[in-house]
């Protein structure tokens, strides 16, 4: 079996617990406004930032791949990581939710979510894993580079434009 016809079994099995997840955590979700960022305003439309949920946790929750028989994936699953997005919600780490940067990156991802969709994000991020490893996987890479810009303080631009036209232009 290859590694995408692997990836597509175990698919409804990650959907599941996304799906658990996001309902065990709906009531400690807030609104992206609680946190009166003032320069976020500026890169992303209203439409994206009154639909995001934001939930703090102590730990961040990753699917549980080895358990689910994506053994390839367990590298991922035992990381460190300070954030996380499913869907239109992403999770912090407590200690970190004041980093506006943060709350940048994972609202990089919540517009590639949105732009793919779950089954096409999935596959496209468990590949790039596989691939390139989490650092380098090509969903990554491309939010730690708005990420960066964005804590350089380039001037805001159509971040949300700039995502869907490199999905489009370059399918992953
Ligand atoms: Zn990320």
């Amino acid at each position: 079996m290859t590694a995408i016809d692997l990836l597509l079994q175990k698919l409804p099995l990650i959907r599941q617990w996304i799906d658990m997840t996001l309902k065990a955590n709906a009531s400690y979700a807030r609104p992206i406004s609680y946190y009166g960022f003032q320069e976020i305003p500026k890169y992303f439309s209203q439409d994206i930032l009154v639909s995001v949920k934001v939930v703090e946790v102590q730990k961040i929750p990753v699917p549980p791949l080895a358990q689910i028989g994506l053994n390839q994936l367990g590298d991922f699953e035992n990381g460190d990581y300070a954030g996380i997005t499913y869907l239109d919600t992403y999770f912090l780490l407590t200690q970190e939710a004041h980093k506006e940067a943060l709350h940048f990156h994972e609202l990089c991802h919540i517009v590639q979510w949105k732009c793919l969709g779950l089954d096409k994000f999935l596959m496209a991020y468990a590949l790039g894993l596989l691939q390139n490893g989490y650092r380098n996987s090509p969903l990554e890479v491309m939010a730690y580079e708005y990420q960066m810009m964005f804590e350089k303080k380039i001037a805001p631009f159509n971040i949300e434009k700039q995502i869907v036209d490199k999905l489009t232009n370059n399918p992953i």
